[in-house]
């Protein structure tokens, strides 16, 4: 289903049967030549007419490699006719005592040879091509389409102006089946429901053309064709919430399960596959939310923002094309001024080199579904440069990177993270991620899992902006978290009066009770620090002491510390 979308173009029609006059044309011209007595007159010298001969059957020939080269079977075929058929007259000459012909009769078996392994050639390349194809485009677990299927048959639609809706399909709450029954157990419930959705498909009982996939996890997709209206598409999309109904069994245990659905459409809501994709992501998203679980939504403009949100992602997207993101260094410092590690921020440069800080940036991914391109691009650029140094200057500072709630929920996190360490060669101990207190807004089972798996990585944990948020003391128990951050907003109201600053100390007493360590972030000026140091505080991270900086300025930072250690 998926050829018609190949991105390999065939060559042209028009070029089959030119390929095919241009042979004739040949072959009447070396007929001609070969029988004329004819000369030409070329700057005072006689050519014979029959010296062209030559010529003109090499072009014949390419014509026949062309043929097969460009078209295949079709062309191979139609190129072993034109071959065979001029066999007859060249024999009846032979017979007539024209043995002129004799060398244009080899030449002709021996393309006849040429052709035969040309095509024997094509065809087993061929087969290897589809074959690797196949594999690239197919959801190892479920044996449906992946995305990046998915990506190329909207790509296609798309080059042909054909209309589609793509549906973003979420299995809701499918973290605690994996916890209830086991990783195993939970792939066959996903293969059952990926299986049944296949044939829902298959059968046309959705009213509409579609194609099943799967992108990743239990995150499954579904590209819409030959719909003619809203509620059609609604309908269609509905049949598939609806097939989840029907209980699941596992292993002799039963399931129901739901899903949350977003869903975009082509050429209505975007005419890029990536940005259709992740409006439909946003959407489910949507969905998703406390109050919709379970929920069908279709995308809207204003799920995204207004047109400063549109422009500032069409920015990203650039920036993300043309490698235009870089992060910057952050020191953190214990008390005694002495380094305790770095913590990267993303940095972003628009078109004319002006740079963008995260605080505009970062909100915009996150809804358009790009932050965790954004934290990928920035964690595996920082351990890559922290780990060289780490090595070089046998440092134990701590790399801290900021992973989004939505990057976290996102599946494959912990396999980023991973690859991050094995590539760089930073021991996990020297890894901190910094996640904000909105984990508890969305999915917590998820966030737990994944924070959990973080945390078997021997990675570190760090509550972000803390205070800010949803705090709730339970939840800092269920999480192994490592660090508590304290926001830059307590720092500040620590001047206005005792109270401010007994607040502050209470965070900190509450952190290390539940033996976290504390960093107050954003420390501007000598006082706080003196407060900070006062109430107890662990470490501290501000424009006091030092502001973001370049990787290479971070690097003479690490130089001097190790001089003095
Ligand atoms: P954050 O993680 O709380 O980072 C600290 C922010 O406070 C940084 O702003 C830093 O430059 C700023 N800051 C540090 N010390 C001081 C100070 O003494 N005074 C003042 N006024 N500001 C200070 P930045 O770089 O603009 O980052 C803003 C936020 O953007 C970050 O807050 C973080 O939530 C987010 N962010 C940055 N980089 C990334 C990233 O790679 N991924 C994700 N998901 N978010 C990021
Ligand atoms: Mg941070
Ligand atoms: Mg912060």
């Amino acid at each position: 289903m998926l050829d018609e979308f190949s991105p390999v173009k065939a060559a042209p029609v028009w070029g089959f049967f030119a390929l095919i006059a241009l042979y004739m044309a040949g072959i009447i011209l070396v007929n001609k030549s070969s029988a004329s007595e004819g000369v030409i007159m070329l700057s005072n010298q006689a050519i014979p007419h029959r010296t062209l001969t030559g010529a003109f059957s090499s072009i014949c020939n390419l014509c026949m490699v062309m043929l097969v080269v460009l078209y295949k079977k079709p062309g191979f075929v139609v190129a072993l006719i034109a071959l065979l058929s001029s066999f007859p007259p060249l024999i009846i000459r032979v017979i007539h005592q024209n043995f002129s012909t004799i060398p244009g009769f080899f030449t002709n078996i021996l393309m006849i040879i040429t052709i035969i392994i040309i095509n024997k050639y094509i065809i087993r390349s061929a087969g290897y091509q589809q074959k690797i194809r196949d594999q690239a485009l197919t959801d190892r677990l479920t044996g449906l389409p992946n995305r990046f299927a998915v990506s190329e048959m909207m790509s296609g639609l798309i080059r042909k102006g054909e209309p589609f809706a793509v549906a973003v399909i979420n299995l809701n709450s499918f973290q605690s089946i994996n916890n209830a029954i086991g990783q195993q157990a939970g792939d066959k419930a996903l293969i059952q429901v990926a299986d049944r959705w296949q044939k829902l498909a298959d059968s046309g009982k959705t009213g509409t053309k579609d194609f099943v996939a799967c992108q990743s996890g239990n995150e499954f997709s579904v590209i819409i064709r030959d719909c003619t209206s809203e509620e059609q598409l609604r309908q269609s999309i509905e049949c598939y919430a609806d097939a989840l109904k029907e209980k699941i069994v596992v292993d002799d245990s039963d399931f129901v399960l739901s899903a949350s659905v977003g869903y975009a459409a082509y050429p209505a809501d975007s005419q890029e596959s990536d940005t259709l994709f992740n409006y439909a992501y946003s959407a489910m998203v949507h969905a998703k939310g406390k109050d919709h679980s379970g929920c069908i939504s279709r995308f809207q403009k204003e799920m995204l923002g207004n047109s400063h949100t549109i422009e500032m992602e069409s920015k990203i997207r650039s920036a993300l094309e043309n490698g235009r993101f870089f992060y910057n260094l952050q020191p953190q410092f214990d008390m005694d001024h002495r380094l305790r590690g770095f913590e990267a921020l993303a940095r972003m440069k628009d078109e004319s080199g002006y740079i963008i800080s995260p605080g505009e940036f970062i909100p915009v991914a996150e809804k358009a579904g790009l932050v965790d391109l954004i934290d990928r691009e920035v964690m595996l650029g920082a351990t890559r440069f922290i780990g060289e140094m780490v090595q070089k200057y046998h440092s134990d500072v701590v790399l801290s990177v900021n992973a989004s709630v939505r990057h976290l929920l996102r599946n494959g996190f912990v396999d980023e993270v991973r690859e991050a360490l094995h590539s760089s060669g930073l021991p996990a101990g020297q890894l901190e991620i910094e996640i904000t207190e909105s984990v508890m807004i969305d999915s917590v089972e998820k966030a737990i899992d994944c924070i959990h798996q973080l945390a078997e990585l021997g990675v570190r944990i760090a509550i972000d902006d803390f205070g800010t948020g949803y705090s709730s003391l339970s939840y800092l128990n269920t999480f192994p978290v490592d660090v508590l951050k304290v926001d830059q907003s307590f720092i500040i109201k620590m001047h206005s009066g005792e109270a401010s600053k007994q607040y502050v100390a209470a965070i900190i007493a509450i952190g290390h009770v539940m033996n976290f360590q504390v960093v107050a972030e954003g420390v501007e000026e000598a006082d706080q620090l003196e407060d900070l140091r006062e109430i107890g505080c662990d470490y501290i991270q501000g424009f006091l002491w030092g502001k973001p900086m370049s990787p290479e300025a971070a690097a003479q930072l690490m130089e001097e510390e190790s001089k003095r250690a």
